[in-house]
């Protein structure tokens, strides 16, 4: 049997948990087991699984629906795993998701993958592709272990709807101890944060440790407000910096973007950046190094200190 860690929020279930199904099931397809699946809260929507595949959703409720306790979900799921002894533990491209299966590998000493995007066993050692460096690596591994647990990357899986039954649901509150709960999440915060949020820009302005700091983003403020529809990015050494809020940064461990137009302005391009930028369409570096990495990854570059260069593109703008 495989086991899937189904996540879910706003009524509907999340569509990382649906990508990594695909893999759950082929894997389970090839070592002939049926695919369960394990919820906390969303019972209403645990039958429609079915529609994906899963034979069997158990849904916990209670504190553990209620409340997101990493440990005590992963305590949740390893007695779920006593039970049910499945051959492979699945969670989606979510950072809940990889929380919760890091903290059951490293719980019972079990083998983990990541970001893992193929599968080949024979039933007992699994081949494994899987993406390093937010998937500009490809990492081919051998995977050994009775239980052996994966996580997807988000937005790489194909979605596909397979069954049109129902998946029969039980609900459980396993009794977790007192340590498990140590760990909680008490409250949300809207974020307060205004304008168009990064992955849905049109265009972005991004800006590196070549600004120079706080103040001169208001030069690529200025840029981005001359369109519609477009925003402000950043790399990480200019959020550190306190330069740009962490929402801002781009790349590996900060948002993707998919831009019609990215303008890099004082970046260099290290990978960990572009793995975030390389969804742009057309990107437009600016730099005052010709051999800057972003200079050759960029479809157009103007080599220039950015402080005299943006202004001449916002009178340029203004001027069109
Ligand atoms: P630099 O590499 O210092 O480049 C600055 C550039 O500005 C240079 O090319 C320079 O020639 C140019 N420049 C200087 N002055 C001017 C000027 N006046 N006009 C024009 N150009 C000028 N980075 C991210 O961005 N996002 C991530 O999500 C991320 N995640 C990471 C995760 C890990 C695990 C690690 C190890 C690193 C991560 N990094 C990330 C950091 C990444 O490796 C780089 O250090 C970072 O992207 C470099 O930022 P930068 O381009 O602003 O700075």
């Amino acid at each position: 049997m495989v086991l899937t860690l189904i996540e879910h929020a706003d009524g509907e279930i999340d569509e990382t948990s649906l990508e990594m199904l695909t893999l759950a099931r082929d894997l389970a397809e090839q070592v002939g087991e049926d695919v369960t699946a394990a919820m906390f809260g969303g019972e209403d929507l645990a039958a429609d699984l079915g529609e994906y595949g899963v034979d069997t959703a158990y849904v916990c409720t209670g504190d553990l629906a209620e409340t997101y306790a990493p440990e005590a979900r992963a305590e949740a799921l390893g007695a779920l795993c006593d039970d049910l002894e499945p051959a492979a533990v699945f969670g989606g491209g979510t950072d809940t998701a990889n929380e919760v299966l890091a903290h059951l590998g490293a719980k019972r000493d079990l083998p983990m993958s990541a970001n893992t995007t193929e599968i080949e066993t024979d039933g007992e050692t699994c081949e494994i592709e899987r993406h390093r460096w937010g998937g500009s690596l490809i990492e081919h591994a051998t995977m050994e272990g009775e239980t052996k647990l994966f996580t997807t990357p988000d937005h790489e899986l194909p979605i596909e709807a397979v069954g049109d039954g129902e998946a029969a649901v039980e609900t459980l509150e396993p009794e977790l101890s007192e340590g498990a709960w140590e760990v909680q999440v008490d409250r949300f915060e809207e974020s307060d944060l205004e304008g168009v949020p990064l992955p849905e820009a049109r265009i972005v302005v991004g800006g590196g440790r070549g600004v120079g700091g706080e103040e001169d983003f208001e030069q690529l403020e200025e840029l981005a407000d001359l369109f519609d529809n477009a925003t402000v990015g950043a790399t990480r050494i200019a959020v550190d910096e306190g330069w740009r809020p962490h929402n801002d940064q781009i790349g590996q461990t900060g948002q993707k973007i998919a831009p019609e137009l990215y303008i890099a302005a004082g970046i260099s391009g290290a990978v960990q950046h572009w793995v975030g930028a390389k969804g742009s369409e057309n990107v437009l570096a600016i730099n005052t190094d010709p051999e800057a990495a972003i200079m050759y990854k960029g479809d157009y570059a103007i080599v220039g200190d950015l402080h005299e260069v943006v202004p001449e593109l916002i009178d340029a703008v203004e001027a069109a």
